[in-house]
């Protein structure tokens, strides 16, 4: 995965590579200096008794700390395991141990997560200064399937798992990327979905493969982002559907200011249909991609490519809401229960096979054989595909509500939710229910302004009524402030039902 800094240093050694922004004064990083430091923080590590293969823990926001961190491991064989900054200190030990770190390298501010662990923990200001003081590293150009990086999962459905992803499997997602979002070596891509999840980190790789440059936001602020777009001219950007709502519901917002950015991808969770079409007309000439992918495939694996979101014979067709075909090295099918295939239309499994899929989770046998069937990774989304191959995702499998013995899914009624004049946010969870099994629960956040008492059950259950079959219409009703959300911005459905039962 250093491939991208050789090829660029030979190319534009001069040409920034990354920018940090954001808080503080910004720091800028060209190709030259990126692979000369990254060879110097490998030298680094080296010489805190890592080797080739070993586990490297790594905890900090999006920086360029990070990132010559992550390419160090690289440069060196090692496996990089970023960890997820918003975890407590117990998740933090958990990680560590799990995936048998020799070393953590830990963000000074975050520094008390990291008190008492067992391992040598080292702070990235003190990994840069040992560098600085040692001779470059050669690379040692490991690649194929070697391990690159174990990446832990959102969470959203319950525990994270170490996914284990290998060269070969970035390589491959990241060539996906770079052939169908036409990425550019004149891109400026901002990275601000963390780079601890592997949309950021994909990402990353894919932008410094094709030469282009990357910003790194800390924390994602819609302020901050809408002053960097405007001063760095960000053309590239992904954010998931959480932060696009966010972004364009600042005050501060206007497609003027955002006016540099001319491709737009966002997915990981389901995009909500009257979100995407704000978005379309915030940006009438930017392109817009729509990625489906896990952390299990490293990457998008199917893409819903421009112009299919403004074309009117797309839009009729339906495809404004579809993530796409399979890209690039990916072959996607719906099975049933049985792994049998289902013909178009009919929901079911979606499983995926290609060369970015993992080889499985860190330390969970079980787990892994039961992802991986007969070579195709079972993904726990519920999806139909179009005559086209069109891919449509329904729900995740293990969200989905049983009531009666009907399927709900709790994606098409949140969509339905929203859609209601008072309600700015909603998510749909089961409740555990004597007569029906599970009965269909709405926890909503309200528009600006609303009252709680403007918007009684049998008011928001009419609603739904005109869109909806009667037994996907909710039976109860919370209103919160806020919806729980993980770090990449998904609704975390596990604490959501705690959170209703309590
Ligand atoms: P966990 O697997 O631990 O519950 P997670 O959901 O955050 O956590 P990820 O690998 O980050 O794990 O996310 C993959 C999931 O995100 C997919 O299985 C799918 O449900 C959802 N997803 C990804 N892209 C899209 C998309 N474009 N539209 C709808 N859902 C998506």
């Amino acid at each position: 995965l250093t491939q991208g800094l050789h090829r660029s240093l030979q190319r534009h050694p001069e040409k920034t590579a990354l920018s940090h922004v954001g808080e503080g004064p910004e720091r800028h990083h060209t190709f030259a200096q990126l692979l000369h430091d990254t060879a110097c923080h490998a030298a680094a590590l080296q010489a805190q008794g890592v080797q080739a293969g070993d586990r490297v823990a790594l905890l900090a926001p999006n920086n360029d700390w990070l990132v010559r961190a992550l390419f160090a491991c690289w440069w060196l064989g090692a496996v990089a395991c970023p960890l997820n900054v918003r975890w407590s200190a117990p998740e933090v030990a958990y990680a560590v141990d799990d995936c048998g770190a020799k070393v953590l390298v830990v963000d000074e501010g975050l520094a008390p997560l990291a008190q008492g662990l067992p391992l040598p923990v080292i702070d990235f200001t003190a990994l840069a200064k040992a560098a600085r003081a040692l001779a470059p590293l050669p690379d040692l150009r490991v690649g194929g399937d070697e391990l690159a990086a174990i990446l832990y999962t959102g969470g959203t459905t319950g525990r994270s798992k170490g996914v284990m992803l290998s060269h070969a499997n970035f390589w491959t997602a990241s060539m996906t990327r770079g052939a169908e979002l036409n990425n550019a070596p004149d891109s400026v891509a901002l990275l601000v979905a963390p780079l601890f999840h592997v949309a950021g980190l994909g990402r990353l790789v894919g932008q410094t493969l094709v030469g282009g440059r990357c910003l790194t936001l800390a924390q994602f602020k819609p302020t901050s982002v809408l002053d960097v777009v405007e001063r760095q001219g960000i053309t590239d950007v992904i954010l998931v559907p959480t932060m696009l709502q966010a972004l364009m519901d600042d005050p501060g917002f206007s497609p003027a200011r955002v006016r540099s950015i001319d491709r737009i991808a966002f997915g990981a969770a389901p995009m909500p249909t009257d979100l995407l079409q704000r978005a379309l007309q915030a940006w009438p000439h930017a392109e817009f991609f729509q990625a489906y992918g896990l952390t299990e495939t490293a990457g998008a694996v199917c893409i819903n490519l421009p112009p299919n979101h403004r074309d009117p014979v797309a839009l009729a067709q339906g495809r404004l809401n579809s993530v796409g075909r399979a890209g690039l090295g990916s072959e996607i099918r719906i099975v049933d229960e049985h792994g049998r295939d289902l013909p178009p239309g009919q929901v079911g499994e979606v499983v995926v096979r290609g060369p970015m899929v993992t080889r499985g989770y860190w330390k969970l046998p079980q787990a892994s054989a039961e992802a991986l069937r007969d070579g195709w990774f079972h993904t726990g989304d519920a999806g139909r595909m179009d005559a086209q191959g069109y891919l449509f995702i329904v729900d995740r499998l293990k969200d989905m509500i049983i009531t009666g013995g009907e399927n709900v899914y709790c994606a098409e009624v949140e969509g339905v939710l929203r859609t209601h004049p008072l309600v700015s946010q909603a998510a749909v969870i089961g409740l555990p229910d004597p007569h029906w099994g599970e009965r269909v629960h709405a926890v909503v956040v309200l528009a600006d302004g609303a009252a709680a008492e403007q918007l009684p059950l049998p008011a928001l259950r009419d609603w739904c009524r005109d869109h909806l079959a009667g037994y996907k219409c909710p039976r109860g009703l919370s209103v919160l402030p806020a919806l729980p959300l993980s770090a990449a911005g998904k609704v975390l459905k596990t604490v959501l039902r705690q959170q209703v039962a309590a």
